[in-house]
């Protein structure tokens, strides 16, 4: 006992002095600065005393300490927020970034990153400008809207839109589109936080314009409806049209107020797409206020957009809470290129990554599919299978819920049957330079290539996939 207790303290005695190890470490003060390196050299002796109290071996050798705290170093600054390789076969995928941006709105977020920009600054007159002009006509011209504005998102658009046309009254909206988007926007919590009364009407499967007219008071600030837009519900189901609440609500002098969630510019039926109602069409029905994202179906940086009538847009914009929701010159710089790229219909499906992944074709997909699966099984040896397969790619962000796309996918599994190899396997494409994201489906890991457009950096580093 007591020679076991000289022996560990002979031990703690030879781990060396933080002073000494710095002083054989300048490369890494001159990257990570003093205070870091003493942080990493301090959590390495802490590390290497424990094992030696705890009688187990430990490396006492400068050398070795100050590699193990470049290790901590290197390992602390690798990005959090970094590139991977969207594979699961879902387009718009929220814990993946949703849209991403063409090259002209990657560029014009640059150019006004890296210098001063004209952002509130009228060039014609040399006098204070509006940061939403350029985004606000674009849009005007695109839905038919008198006014337009833009936010952080599409939960604060419907946020502010409540907030400033319904404060202290009453909204009813129909059971049906009581619509939870994620786990973090609730309708009917919305609504609480903008200071309004929830009215609900209706049953959950089946709402009539009676219902909404019974509910309608002199406390009603208005009229809404939610584009339930991830799910849908089917059989002995009922909604009132936009057209027949537009009228109730222009009886009663009420605003017409739409959230549309995902909401598109363009009609998606030209590109083979399934059907979502357009913001141009929804304020043609006689809606006053539409309310949908940037960064979903629109395929732009995230925002919320706001269009329609003059006079609301007014009143929401000079809301204290719009100078809070604002949106920062770079989401403003890549919102007017890729509204810019709309002008031309024609050519959006080649300019607009997302609606590109969108329409690529099954056969497209499977070609690629069958280009790489050799790669794919040099790098991973003979112990697993790998084939080309159908999938069933989403859109994803609650846009068109019921409908898939046809696509390809590769299946990995394993060779030996019942062995279900998959957890380890998708961790292991996780931890590649650029992680892989796939989705496992009855023991196959599947890669649907819908959304790869960089092929040859997918493939060259398979190689640092562990045998
Ligand atoms: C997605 C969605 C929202 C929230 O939009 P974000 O841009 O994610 O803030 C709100 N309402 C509906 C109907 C949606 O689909």
């Amino acid at each position: 006992m007591d020679r076991r207790r000289t022996s560990h303290k002979d031990k703690l005695r030879m781990l060396p002095s933080i002073d000494r190890l710095l002083l054989g470490i300048d490369d890494a003060v001159e990257v990570y600065g003093h205070h870091a390196v003493t942080k990493a050299l301090r959590e390495v002796i802490q590390e290497r005393r424990k094992r030696i109290i705890n009688g187990r071996s430990s490396n006492t050798d400068e050398d070795s300490i100050r590699q193990a705290a470049c290790q901590i170093l290197e390992h602390s600054t690798v990005p959090r927020l970094r590139r991977v390789f969207n594979l699961t076969g879902t387009v718009l995928h929220t814990n993946l970034g949703r849209a991403i941006l063409p090259a002209v709105a990657i560029e014009a977020i640059k150019s006004v990153a890296a210098d001063y920009s004209n952002l509130e600054f009228d060039l014609d007159n040399g006098e204070r400008g509006d940061r939403e002009a350029h985004v606000e006509s674009l849009l005007c011209e695109l839905t038919g809207a008198e006014a337009a504005t833009v936010v952080n998102n599409n939960a604060a658009a419907v946020l502010l839109v409540l907030n400033t046309l319904a404060m202290n009254q009453e909204v009813p909206v129909s059971r049906g589109e009581l619509v939870e988007i994620g786990d973090s926007f609730r309708i009917p919590e919305v609504m609480q936080r903008a200071n309004c009364t929830l009215v609900e009407v209706g049953a959950t499967n089946r709402t009539h314009l009676n219902d909404y007219r019974a509910a309608i008071n002199d406390q009603t600030a208005l009229l809404m409806k939610v584009h339930t837009s991830n799910y849908k519900i089917e059989g002995f189901a009922k909604e009132v049209s936009e057209t027949e609440l537009a009228n109730l609500a222009a009886e009663f002098e009420l605003p017409f107020v739409m959230d549309l969630g995902s909401g598109s510019l363009v009609d998606f039926a030209r590109f083979g797409l399934p059907r979502e109602p357009t913001a141009a069409h929804v304020l043609s029905q006689g809606a006053d206020i539409v309310t949908f994202s940037g960064d979903k179906l629109l395929g732009g940086p995230q925002s919320g957009l706001i269009a329609g009538k003059a006079d609301l847009i007014r009143r929401i914009k000079a809301n204290p809470l719009k100078r809070a929701l604002r949106v920062d010159k770079m989401t403003l710089a890549g919102m007017t290129e890729v509204l810019k790229l709309y002008r031309n219909p024609d050519k959006l499906q080649q300019a607009l990554p997302t609606l590109n992944h969108l329409t690529r074709s099954q056969e497209d997909i499977r070609s690629q599919a069958k280009r790489i699966v050799p790669a794919l099984l040099k790098a991973l040896g003979k112990r697993y299978r790998v084939e080309v397969v159908d999938a069933a790619s989403q859109v994803g962000s609650g846009s068109l819920p019921t409908r898939t796309i046809p696509s390809a996918a590769i299946g990995i599994r394993s060779d030996t049957a019942g062995e279900d190899i998959t957890r380890s396997l998708s961790a292991a494409f996780r931890k590649l330079p650029i992680p892989v994201i796939g989705h496992v489906h009855k023991c196959v890991l599947l890669f649907d290539l819908r959304c790869l457009d960089d092929e040859a950096g997918f493939v060259s580093q398979l190689e640092s996939l562990p045998n």
